[in-house]
């Protein structure tokens, strides 16, 4: 036996499976839409992030070609060298527009937007101050800096001013960071007040609106339109990836902080810029946003039904203020179990446990979108009964 046989890799999976946690990749064989192909088998899909169905849809992939014929199917170089076409550029223009920001800069995703901007916008000397549930992009982004690091309670705006109190004055800048939509409850952030103390203590504020850009606000302007604070967030996040449909992140705001990203944001200097089919698709995407808000309105219907029928059912759904519908079983063998039993009742609902939330707090999470009919809601509430009636029985 040698080290290159990966023993200790196999020992750390066995453990996985001791505890009931170890899983396969699932496999989709047909586009993302409410229902999907998965490992050959029919199913209701409520595990996209593809909120309003743009993921195949027929405007988009026209887009998508249109650009292919037009600009090649790669960028050919990163951003800051040569792989900058017109298309990003019109990208850009047209989501600082939707956004009613100044400026945006695009990254290939959300999270490499995450990793790109915060260690780009501070320094040492610096405090990053940062709710306790944000996304692991944003953790992974704040590890990135050079700056000091503070966590506050969960949306907890007493122990966030308690921070800020104690530490402001031993720092240059702070940067207070939080999602817009929690990911994996889907409450929103308590934005005002946040905005108040950032102004009070001089503080700049980051806002990562993954799961609010498409989905709250006008149109689905995202969180910060929703709350009415245009003006007050310094840096405001989205995903390209989700609502949107395609690839991709973005960060809007100021047009010094984009000339700033564009000579230090390291993913923009050391990895290839999106394909031009990726930014003509997303062009699209816009377009169809400021056309109609008709998928928009369609995705908060089917959340709001789904979490009504499933409160009613005795379901724990937590505190949700969007159609991320978390429910809880808190056991995390259960939680998998629960997931693979209503997958034989042909409904998917990914299980999410340690290390994506706290042990203690396992749930599947339930992503309603815009494309799913009444009756797939029912089926899949139907199922939801019908498992917990053979496990928690
Ligand atoms: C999904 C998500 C990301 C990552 O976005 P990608 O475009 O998929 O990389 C970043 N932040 C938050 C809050 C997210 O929910």
């Amino acid at each position: 036996m040698s080290v290159h046989d990966l023993k200790f890799l196999e020992d750390q999976l066995n453990e996985l499976k001791h505890q009931g946690v170890y899983r396969k990749l699932p496999i989709v064989e047909t586009p993302n839409e409410a229902e999907i192909v998965l490992n050959g088998r029919k199913v209701i899909n409520l595990s996209s992030n593809n909120y309003l169905g743009f993921a195949n849809h027929p405007r988009l992939k026209a887009a998508a070609i249109k650009a292919i014929e037009n600009f090649g199917v790669g960028a050919g170089a990163v951003k800051t060298i040569v792989g900058n076409m017109s298309i990003h550029e019109q990208l850009e223009e047209v989501l600082a527009k939707f956004k009613k920001e100044e400026a945006v800069m695009v990254f290939q995703s959300g999270y490499n937007c995450n990793a790109g901007v915060i260690q780009a916008i501070t320094q040492a000397g610096d405090l990053i101050v940062s709710d306790e549930l944000n996304h692991a992009s944003i953790i992974d982004g704040v590890r990135l800096s050079r700056a000091d690091k503070a966590v506050y309670k969960h949306s907890d705006i007493e122990d966030l001013k308690r921070i800020l109190a104690e530490k402001r004055g031993k720092y240059k800048q702070v940067l207070i960071i939080t999602d817009g939509v929690f990911s994996m409850d889907g409450d929103l952030a308590k934005l005002p007040e946040i905005v108040d103390l950032a102004e009070q203590y001089n503080c700049l504020t980051y806002v990562d609106d993954a799961h609010g850009s498409g989905v709250l606000g006008e149109n689905g302007r995202g969180t910060v339109d929703h709350f009415k604070l245009h003006g007050r967030i310094d840096f405001t996040i989205g995903t390209l990836s989700k609502a949107f449909g395609v690839v991709g992140g973005y960060v809007a705001g100021r047009k010094i902080m984009k000339e700033w990203l564009s000579h230090r944001a390291r993913p923009l200097l050391f990895s290839t810029n999106l394909p031009p089919a990726v930014a003509g698709a997303l062009i699209e995407a816009v377009k169809l946003l400021n056309e109609s808000d008709e998928a928009t309105t369609a995705v908060w219907r089917n959340g709001n039904y789904f979490k009504l029928k499933m409160k009613e059912a005795g379901f724990d759904i937590g505190h949700s203020e969007t159609p991320i519908t978390p429910v809880f079983f808190r056991d995390e063998a259960l939680t998998v179990s629960f997931s693979k039993h209503l997958l034989e009742e042909g409904v998917f609902v990914s299980p999410i446990i340690f290390p994506t939330v706290p042990k203690g707090m396992a749930r599947v999470r339930v992503m309603v979108t815009a494309m799913h009919t009444t009756e797939q809601l029912d089926k899949a509430i139907a199922a939801f009964v019908k498992v917990r009636s053979i496990l928690m029985k």
